[in-house]
């Protein structure tokens, strides 16, 4: 079956999300991946991958290009990572952030500290089989989860990775490093 995946291209790194999405699609003949920059983009799209970059610049941008209630009443499924994860969730600690409330949790934003930029770290994901070499930058995690929420993975700072109904979303940058492990998992449960 051919997938249309769209990308929320207002900022960060919606590149490697575009190459991410159509490498797993390759077996996928008629697929398509494309950017979405204002409400009419979304139309016809299975799923949209929220990507990282720094939310509160993605929040105002989505206000500023009329996109708040079209992304809340998206019926597609929603990969979001990192500054999307901050995006997608139902409350957030900073105000300059206007969540989506796509998915019921509590997420704080840079969770490991200011002095901690980046880090590694080799993850047990639910629902994989080898750990998943997790990259964070400037990450959140989520402190609280609601009902029907998925924890799919979590390290001693928080949650890190969940499910909710079509939507995942993750700490860590899925997009980086060619492992698609999650991409693919994400496709299925779509049912796509
Ligand atoms: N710290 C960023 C934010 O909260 C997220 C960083 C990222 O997406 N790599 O928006």
């Amino acid at each position: 079956m051919d997938v249309k995946v769209g990308v929320l291209a207002l900022q960060g790194d919606v590149t490697e999300h575009i190459t991410a999405f159509r490498e797993a699609l390759t077996e996928r003949p008629g697929s398509s991946v494309v950017p979405v920059r204002k409400a009419a983009d979304l139309a016809g799209l299975d799923a949209l991958a929220i990507p990282g970059g720094e939310s509160t610049t993605i929040s105002r941008l989505i206000e500023k290009n009329g996109l708040y209630e079209a992304l809340r009443e998206f019926e597609g499924g929603v990969f979001a990572t990192c500054a999307g994860m901050v995006l997608v969730a139902e409350r957030v600690d900073d105000p300059r952030v206007r969540p989506l409330g796509l998915i019921p949790m509590r997420v704080e934003r840079n969770a490991f500290g200011r002095q901690v930029d980046s880090r590694e770290a080799m993850l047990e994901v639910k629902g994989l089989e080898e750990p998943f070499r997790a990259v964070f930058i400037r990450a959140p995690v989520a402190t609280e989860a609601g009902r029907g929420v998925e924890v799919l993975a979590r390290i001693p700072e928080g949650i890190v990775a969940v499910r909710h109904d079509r939507h995942m979303a993750f700490a860590f940058h899925p997009e980086l490093g060619g492992d698609l492990r999650l991409h693919r998992m994400f496709l299925e449960v779509l049912g796509v």
